[in-house]
């Protein structure tokens, strides 16, 4: 198998975009769903790494796009990325949902009994067509195409009747681009929790037509149920990121969120030194980390470059390196992108509190896009959808 590489630089993600754009149209828009498997080039862009965090961003992506193609024609993958902006957005105004994937995960942990079974899904040894393929893909490629993530789900929950938040745990282990937005409301979106009581089912018929006849497996269920589970409670307000003086000189921490900071912060922000946090305390699998701590090397110099400053990469993100990198720099705040629901988020909360206990205050800063878009996630991405050529415009873009 040949294992698909994704570029873990900014130029290699930009030289990337560069080649995909051109089939951006109605290429894409026809080719999407087919997944001719990991040694075929297939329809779709690889990009998911570089937008996941953040190399490219989905503003430069979307612009990019729309310079050679008009919205129209370069519709369905332009919303195919704004579902990445849509799926952040709805998270962050519902964090107790990352909360219940954690305590779902711990629950199954503790008592699924049937340990075996699960074993032999992640292992690729339950003898279903597709699905064993795809799960050796993964923990070998650390990607699967869109539809193989949809088959694969849906065969876990439905056929096998594995429980879906250890689903979800697999992903995020093994994705290179695993995202805790994107990964667990896809989830909980074909378990039927997410789009209350629709769920998704794999059918023989579909994989063997996208596959091209590579998978026609047999005895997959042929209802899907959906999952149940307490209400979840309405949209609250973004969460306010009060705080941050960007006249006040700073330390600038880079998280794998968001490892494109020179689009972030203007010329002239007096960041005085840098920090760029490798994947080591923050991600779950080591594809995703060794990815990441690529990625950091190519940051810090950038970084380096752009803000006329020292910057260097954390292998673990603690208080103490924090606070020592703070203090050779001798500032008092310490500002960061913000770090949208997920593990980041979470390490982050518990830092701030020690930082600010020894007289440093940890900021985040939100990007215009998500400010703009994300609080539109507020019901179906239907109505959000409507929205995307006006906010697009609003933002400069030729929408
Ligand atoms: C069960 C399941 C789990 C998933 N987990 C993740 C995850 O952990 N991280 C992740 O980035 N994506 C996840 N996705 C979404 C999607 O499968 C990947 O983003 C996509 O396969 C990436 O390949 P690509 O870059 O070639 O996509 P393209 O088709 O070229 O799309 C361009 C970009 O749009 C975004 N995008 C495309 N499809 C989706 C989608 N359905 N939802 C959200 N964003 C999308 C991605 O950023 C992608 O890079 C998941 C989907 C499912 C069904």
């Amino acid at each position: 198998m040949t294992v698909p590489s994704f570029p873990s630089t900014r130029a290699a993600a930009l030289d990337r975009l560069e080649r995909f754009v051109p089939l951006a149209g109605q290429l894409y828009a026809t080719g999407r769903n087919a997944d001719p498997g990991p040694d075929a080039a297939g329809a779709v862009s690889r990009l998911s790494a570089c937008l996941r965090y953040r190399l490219v961003t989905e503003r430069e992506v979307v612009a990019a796009v729309l310079t050679r193609h008009s919205l129209g024609a370069a519709e369905k993958f332009v919303q195919e990325v704004l579902w990445r902006t849509y799926w952040k957005g709805w998270l962050e105004m519902r964090p107790s949902v990352w909360a219940r994937l954690l305590d779902e995960r711990e629950r199954q942990r503790q008592h699924f009994p049937n340990s075996r079974a699960l074993a032999s899904a992640e292992s690729g040894m339950t003898g279903i067509e597709g699905f064993d393929d795809w799960a050796r893909e993964l923990v070998e490629t650390g990607y699967l195409h869109n539809h193989a993530r949809m088959w694969f789900a849906s065969i876990w929950i439905f056929t096998l009747r594995l429980p879906w938040a250890l689903g979800a745990d697999f992903f995020l282990r093994h994705l290179i681009d695993a995202d805790a937005a994107s990964n667990t409301l896809s989830w909980r979106w074909v378990a039927g929790l997410q789009t209350v009581g629709k769920t998704y089912l794999a059918t023989a018929d579909n994989i063997a037509r996208y596959t091209g006849g590579r998978f026609a497996p047999k005895g997959l269920a042929r209802e899907a149920v959906a999952l149940t589970e307490p209400p979840v409670g309405p949209a609250q307000p973004l969460p306010e990121l009060a705080g941050y003086s960007a006249g006040e000189p700073s330390l600038l921490l880079v998280t794998p969120e968001d490892m494109n900071p020179e689009s972030q912060f203007p010329t002239g922000t007096p960041i005085m030194a840098a920090v760029v946090a490798g994947g080591g305390n923050l991600l779950w699998g080591d594809a995703a980390r060794d990815y990441v701590a690529a990625a950091a090397d190519d940051t810090a110099a950038r970084v380096a470059a752009h803000f006329g400053c020292s910057a260097d990469v954390l292998v673990t993100l603690d208080a103490p390196a924090l606070l020592s990198a703070a203090r050779e720099a001798g500032v008092r705040q310490i500002v960061t992108a913000c770090a949208p629901v997920g593990p980041i988020a979470d390490r982050l909360a518990t830092l701030a509190p020690v930082l600010a206990g020894e007289g440093v205050s940890l900021v985040q800063a939100r990007r215009r896009w998500d400010a703009q878009f994300w609080p539109q996630a507020k019901k179906g991405f239907f109505a959000f959808k409507e929205r995307i050529p006006e906010l697009l415009r609003a933002d400069g873009l030729p929408a």
